[in-house]
């Protein structure tokens, strides 16, 4: 656990680091960071092994959250080389822009997606020729540690990519305040993403910061109803629930909402929770008996529609809930608030109006889904509701190809996606007169 001092430590061998890093030519950054993938690959059981006992993760989960290190790394070794400037007609000369990288950047992740989270700031930031420190989070630091030691295996030079475990408010408060750190990207709660926005702002600090979330699934009459109803649960339970982008809340239209209902508990009965190492299980435990606590303050009994099952061993175990037909303070809270456990909370709505409007009746806005069989429709909805990510007959958020992030107080920039070089670089202006 790093104290201020250690972190100052990082902080100087990062900036030594980087003059050497930026100018390493764009196809021998590439060709590290493409071995640092494949030495990921080459390594993707013992990562997931690492998943699945640090943070519980299951082995399906886990194994994919592997593959995604290595496919993230492999698409941005293809940055460097094609990270272009322009050439901009003036008069009297010739103008162009360069992409120069920031310098140090530190990268703060949270619990939930230790090693992907991680990867989704490196990777852009390294390709980019910055140097990176990540204060990975208390609970999940050994993924971190090991793929910084299989970068050092892949060639990456010492100081290029450091790995500091330590307190948020200490390690990771530390990064904020330092003068030499020229960006924070920050993955957390949206509590602790304000406090790092004000903190930078003192230094006018660039900021990546992806929140919170309390994302609806909004299901039409005219939707595939069995689809929509076999693939909620998963769509929320997915890593317990501790999931930024969880479709919490379930809007169904009033005409269908009992089937949906019905359909739904028929498969929230069926998820199977277990050990997380067991290659069926679909959902593991939570992450801490304390994070256990808070996700059970938020359910009432009597707010409670029907429950999955869970063993009653050992372990942090939440079993999937869905709480619907009430309209009661605590119902309202669970509604409202990000649970970031195993919860779900189901409401009627009439028409796409009041669909719109209760799904962004809420101070977050990250992702969401939307259902129906009328395309202009899904169009309407999917512009009208204020979420970064969003997806029509299907529950997906996160494509490396594509950017991600939140609007509202789910965050701030984006992260992922073709311009992801952008918000680890400053565009700088240049003009040569040719008089
Ligand atoms: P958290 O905010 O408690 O901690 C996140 C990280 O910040 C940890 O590494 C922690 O040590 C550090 N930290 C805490 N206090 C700090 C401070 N004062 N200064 C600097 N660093 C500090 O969040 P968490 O509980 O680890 O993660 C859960 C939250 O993350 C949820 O709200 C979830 O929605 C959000 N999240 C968002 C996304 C996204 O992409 N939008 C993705 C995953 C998780």
């Amino acid at each position: 656990m790093a104290d201020a001092a250690e972190v100052d430590r990082a902080v100087e061998r990062a900036r030594a680091a980087f003059p050497a890093w930026r100018a390493v030519a764009p196809g021998d950054r590439a060709r590290l960071l493409r071995r640092f993938a494949r030495i990921v690959d080459e390594h993707a059981e013992e990562l997931a092994r690492l998943e699945i006992t640090g943070a519980g993760h299951t082995a399906g989960n886990a194994r994919w959250e592997a593959g995604n290190v290595r496919d993230v790394l492999d698409f941005y070794a293809g940055a460097p080389e094609r990270d272009h400037g322009r050439q901009i007609p003036v008069p009297g000369g010739v103008d162009v822009t360069f992409a120069e990288p920031l310098g140090v950047v530190g990268i703060i992740v949270p619990w939930n997606f230790p090693m992907v989270i991680m990867t989704w700031g490196v990777a852009p930031a390294l390709a980019a020729g910055n140097t990176v420190i990540v204060k990975p989070a208390e609970w999940t630091p050994l993924t971190a540690l090991r793929l910084a030691e299989l970068a050092l295996e892949a060639g990456l030079p010492e100081g290029v990519l450091q790995v500091v475990p330590g307190e948020g408010e200490v390690a990771g408060a530390r990064l904020v305040e330092h003068p030499d750190v020229r960006k924070i990207v920050f993955t957390g709660s949206t509590e602790v993403g304000k406090l790092i926005g004000a903190k930078a702002a003192e230094q006018v600090k660039r900021v990546t910061l992806e929140l919170g979330g309390k994302s609806a699934n909004i299901v039409f009459a005219d939707s595939d109803l069995a689809r929509a109803a076999e693939s909620a649960p998963m769509a929320v339970f997915d890593n317990s629930g501790q999931d930024c982008c969880a479709r919490s809340r379930i809007l169904v239209q009033r005409s269908v909402h009992d089937e949906f209902l019905a359909r739904l508990t028929e498969a929230v009965r069926e998820v199977k929770v277990g050990d997380p190492g067991d290659p069926a299980s679909q959902m593991g435990p939570l992450i801490s008996a304390e994070h256990r606590e808070r996700v059970a303050s938020f359910v009432t009994e009597a707010d409670v529609y029907a429950r999955g099952s869970c063993p009653s061993g050992p372990g942090y175990w939440f079993p999937p809930t869905v709480l619907a037909g009430s309209s009661s303070e605590s119902f309202r809270r669970a509604f409202t608030e990000e649970i970031f456990g195993p919860v779900v909370a189901v409401v009627p709505f009439e028409d796409e109006a009041d669909a719109v409007r209760i799904a962004n009746d809420t101070a977050y806005g990250l992702s969401g889904s939307i259902w129906t069989r009328d395309v202009g429709r899904a169009l309407r909805v999917a512009r009208a509701v204020e979420a970064g990510n969003l997806s029509v007959n299907s529950h997906s958020s996160v494509r490396y190809w594509t950017p991600f992030g939140g609007f509202k107080q789910s965050g701030l920039g984006r992260e992922l996606g073709p311009d992801a070089l952008s918000a680890f670089t400053e565009t700088k202006n240049v003009f040569i007169s040719t008089e």
